[in-house]
């Protein structure tokens, strides 16, 4: 039977109570954390669309599980079903947890990026770009063109464009190219998914090239429903299936398991070369901890090995891209520009089109950000030109062409009721979107800048001449 509705296929056991706050309440506040979502405290948020990372509803499954923690020091129960269940869901043989996804990205990229490499992938994240560099690696982006589009309404804009690929090789050579590292529903682009058919090409490609594929595989359960929801011939495949193909086509991942495995923290790398296994494991000891829970307890490393199961369930996956739209279609009915179409995990304003009198150097959307948080207690992040930070060469400023603002859902976590009151914020703010004023930096940390900046208002007296 065909399901209209995406109601959840969970009840609620326990609550946790927000608090209301005032309109001075978070004038105050917004001032004081320097116009930057990420430094308000959260108990003057009412409600928090930040991020989908660790800030998940466990099950009482999960709860449970913790009460399984075997806190050994080397050999916990809890990693060995790690293992396995990363093996059975994932197909990788291999698995190194680690504190969480950066961890894991620290780890491949010292041991595969050397000095002047370049690493292809599908848009850049943050903190998997800077590990790259760090390593002595330049990030070339070669994501089809349409995922810089917001307006583009392309299936799976998370594909890999095989001209711009194919260009870097004969660029610098396939030798100078450790490996491609492709995402599965690529969170800078809007949470976009890339296609099973551009995937198996990508793997023919790399088999080709003798070129290695890593996964960035934080989100590929919402990926997998994609692909089961749009691409011919895949309508009939559990998630679960497909999860596995997807993973099964590439080499290594690393995982942040905050986002999809609905942990609070946590991460692993996992491959299938014995060779890179054993370097991994000499490493994560000096970074993370002993190879069998880098950085992980063990009741944690139990909470994820059961997440794991629950996020490939198609009942849960429908759910959750099911509230993400929810919220994206009362924005899209309301003529509020986002990026189209609605992603997996979160929805995404355009605040390129809805602040046009700010030029891209007074961020509109960090300002676009402060301005829902004021109106309506709303916390989203900035994904724009702070967030792209500067090139680690010339620096000079990244300019993106996305411009955004993310509202990102947590799973398991907020009502119907509260993807309304979002709504209503961002209509608000809509109104007297003409009123929002710039901001310039007070402080600028030199990496993943985003996180620590402070602003100020840029006054219109500032940039008009007065009359
Ligand atoms: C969150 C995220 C990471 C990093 O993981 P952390 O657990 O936050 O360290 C890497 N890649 C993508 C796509 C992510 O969304």
């Amino acid at each position: 039977m065909a399901r209209h509705s995406w109601a959840e296929p969970y009840k609620i056991k326990m609550v946790e109570l927000i608090r209301m706050t005032s309109r001075e309440d978070r004038e105050r506040a917004i001032r004081e954390a320097g116009y930057n979502t990420f430094l308000l405290r959260s108990e003057d948020v009412y409600i928090d669309l930040l991020t989908d990372s660790g800030a998940g509803a466990m099950s009482d499954q999960q709860w449970a599980g913790l009460m399984l923690g075997d806190e050994a020091y080397a050999g916990s129960r809890n990693f060995y079903r790690l293992r396995d269940t990363v093996e059975e869901y994932y197909s990788y043989r291999y698995t190194v947890p680690t504190h969480q996804g950066r961890g894991a990205e620290n780890i491949l990229s010292q041991i595969l990026v050397s000095d002047g490499q370049y690493v292809p992938g599908n848009m850049y994240f943050t903190t998997t770009r800077l590990h790259q560099e760090l390593a002595g690696g330049t990030f070339v982006d070669v994501i089809i063109d349409e995922a810089h589009d917001p307006e583009s309404q392309h299936p799976f804009k998370g594909n890999v464009d095989f001209a711009k690929l194919d260009a870097l090789v004969e660029r610098v050579g396939a030798a100078k190219i450790p490996y491609v590292c492709i995402a599965t529903c690529v969170n800078m682009a809007g949470g976009q998914p890339i296609s099973l058919e551009n995937l198996r090409q990508l793997r023919k490609w790399c088999n080709r090239q003798h070129i290695m594929l890593v996964h960035d595989m934080t989100r590929v359960a919402e990926n997998a429903y994609f692909i089961q929801q749009r691409e011919p011939g895949q309508q009939d495949r559990s998630i679960r299936e497909i999860v596995y193909e997807i993973c099964s086509l590439t080499d290594a991942a690393t995982m942040s398991s905050k986002k999809d495995a609905m942990v609070n923290i946590g991460g692993f790398l996992a491959m299938n070369d014995p060779g890179f296994y054993e370097q991994a494991c000499a490493l994560v000891v000096v970074y993370e901890g002993l190879h069998t829970y880098g950085g992980m307890a063990g009741r944690d490393m139990e909470a994820l090995a059961i997440g794991i199961t629950e996020s490939v369930d198609d009942d849960h996956i429908q759910a959750r891209v099911g509230q993400v739209k929810y919220l994206g279609h009362r924005l899209i009915d309301s003529g509020v520009p986002v990026v189209r179409p609605i992603g997996g995990h979160a929805v995404f304003l355009d605040a390129r089109r809805i602040l046009r009198h700010l030029p891209q150097a007074h961020f509109p959307a960090q300002s676009l950000a402060a301005a829902l948080y004021l109106d309506s207690g709303v916390r989203s992040m900035e994904r724009g030109i702070v967030s792209a930070g500067r090139d680690s060469t010339t620096g000079e400023h990244h300019v993106p062409e996305l411009e955004l603002v993310r509202l990102t859902i947590p799973r398991r976590v907020y009502t119907q009721a509260h993807m309304d009151v979002t709504a209503e914020g961002v209509f608000s703010v809509m109104e007297r979107a003409d009123k929002i004023e710039g901001l310039r930096f007070t402080y600028e940390p030199r990496m993943l800048r985003f996180f620590q900046a402070r602003f100020e208002p840029v006054s219109y007296s500032d940039c008009i001449p007065a009359q």
